[in-house]
């Protein structure tokens, strides 16, 4: 008993000390930059934003406002008419259009930025809650009012500031750039970016990386972490809805058996939701951990430097809550159900419709056997039109995450980059076949109640933020074309 006691006494000793080494040897991933004097905006850019918020180019699920995109075009040709001289523009599908800033060294492969010139509509009971209308493009104390401000015209804008800026200082690109706008993102994509993507890959052009919308700045976005945080996306998840259909016999409900296809469905229901598919820390995930450990405050630190232990206590806490849950596992979340006729007739039929975020490492095929094994073999499985597994995970080692980086540092010097996953669809994945790498990053400044103005109530932005966005596209093009 003694010789135990002295043994355990010495792997004790020997535990804290491989705890603590990991805890002290993991090094910062953040880059030191040097101080790059910030420049000037044009006082016009929030002018400009303004007006083309009040353009509303609204997708409605199935259809577009073609008037407002007649429009739009016309507000984005005359607002920046001066870039055509140098930009060599073409539209798509009429709506959606991209420019080449042909850059002097052939060698070099080009880059992309892309954005998505649609908004996403607002709900008739909602309008009254706005304080400022959604189409209103109202600039007042230092924030412009409305749809578009923070999703996505923010970014199409902002990009066309900075490469006008870059051209009045008389730059010339080494690497050619490509600037893609789409027009339908907020119901698929279909017709404007992945109608584009389809054009470069039919001509062979294949772009060093692209940058989308995706993810953003955000305050308190991690604990331990008092200041804001950069998420570059590397990825995002996959789609997928299965239909889950119990059937049998029917008949008058005075004799009934002992569970109608009503209480079939609904105890496969329950399995599915007690019994979440498996968790895993992994991918964009992993290296969220690994940028962010070594920034953390004590003991949150030693936890995360140390996952090879704490694993499953971490995946236990993240499972806890639905936003962080949907980091490390395939969601499912039973949105339909449908069943009945009458209340004395036993259905023949009832049928749950449940929605599915792949993570990266799982396939639509794994997700239905993983399913199929929880609500059992009575349960008819149907897959509905959609299903796509996760994007391709992008390399944090490569040119393009670097010089995301060392840009987000430049112009926002106080704000630490992580690598992380995208839970939402953007328009990005439809560049992973002519890309080596797809991030999904625009420097949104974010308080976290900010968050639920995207698609929401309230979409703003502050004036001194957007101006920020300016110069983040302005240095990052900057970096990735001297
Ligand atoms: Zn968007």
């Amino acid at each position: 008993m003694k010789k135990i006691g002295k043994y355990g006494f010495y792997g004790l000793l020997i535990l804290i000390g491989v705890l603590m080494y990991n805890t002290l040897s993991t090094r910062s991933k953040q880059i030191t930059v040097e101080n790059i004097p910030e420049i000037a905006v044009d006082n016009n850019a929030a002018k400009r934003l303004s007006a083309s918020v009040k353009i509303a180019t609204v997708s409605h699920p199935g259809k577009i406002d073609t008037f407002a995109f007649v429009q739009h075009n016309r507000f984005l040709d005359s607002a920046y008419a001066d870039l055509d001289t140098l930009l060599n523009k073409t539209y798509v599908n009429k709506y959606s259009r991209y420019y080449r800033w042909h850059g002097k060294n052939d060698l070099l492969k080009p880059i992309l930025l892309i954005a998505h010139l649609d908004v996403v509509p607002v709900e008739g009971k909602a309008l009254k809650e706005w304080s400022e209308g959604p189409y209103s493009g109202k600039i007042q104390d230092n924030f412009i009012w409305g749809r578009g401000t923070m999703d996505d015209k923010v970014s199409a804008l902002g990009i066309l500031e900075a490469v006008r800026e870059l051209i009045k200082e008389g730059h010339y690109p080494e690497r050619t750039v490509y600037i893609a706008f789409g027009h339908d993102e907020e119901i698929l994509g279909a017709n404007g970016a992945g109608a584009m993507a389809k054009i470069f890959k039919e001509k062979g052009i294949t772009f060093d990386y692209v940058l989308d919308e995706g993810l953003a700045i955000v305050e308190k976005a991690l604990p331990g972490i008092n200041g804001p945080v950069g998420l570059i996306g590397l990825a995002e998840k996959g789609y997928l809805t299965l239909k889950l259909t119990a059937s049998g016999a029917g008949g008058h409900s005075s004799m009934p058996p002992k569970h109608t296809n009503i209480g079939i469905l609904s105890e496969a229901i329950k399995n599915l939701e007690d019994n979440p598919l498996p968790s895993d820390i992994s991918g964009p995930t992993k290296e969220l951990f690994e940028y962010a450990a070594p920034e953390m405050s004590f003991p949150l630190k030693m936890v995360m430097s140390n996952l090879w232990l704490f694993e499953g206590i971490i995946k236990g806490q993240l499972s806890n809550k639905g936003t962080t849950n949907a980091t490390i596992r395939t969601t499912t979340a039973v949105t339909m159900i449908e069943s009945g006729v009458a209340e004395n007739v036993l259905p023949t039929e009832a049928t749950a419709t449940v929605n599915f975020r792949i993570r990266p490492g799982e396939s639509v095929d794994d997700v239905v056997r993983l399913v199929q094994d929880r609500v059992g073999e009575h349960i008819k499985i149907t897959k509905l039109e959609g299903g796509r597994p996760a994007s391709k995970v992008s390399s944090s080692e490569a040119f393009g995450f670097q010089v995301i980086q060392r840009t987000i540092r430049e112009t926002f010097p106080e704000v630490i980059v992580v690598p992380s996953l995208v839970m939402a669809a953007t328009d990005s994945r439809f560049y992973e076949d002519v890309a080596e790498n797809v991030y999904r990053f625009l420097p949104l400044q974010l308080a976290p109640e900010d968050m639920e103005r995207i698609h929401g109530i309230d979409e703003r932005i502050a004036i001194d933020h957007y101006n920020q966005i300016i110069r983040f596209y302005y240095r990052l093009l900057k970096n990735s074309t001297t």
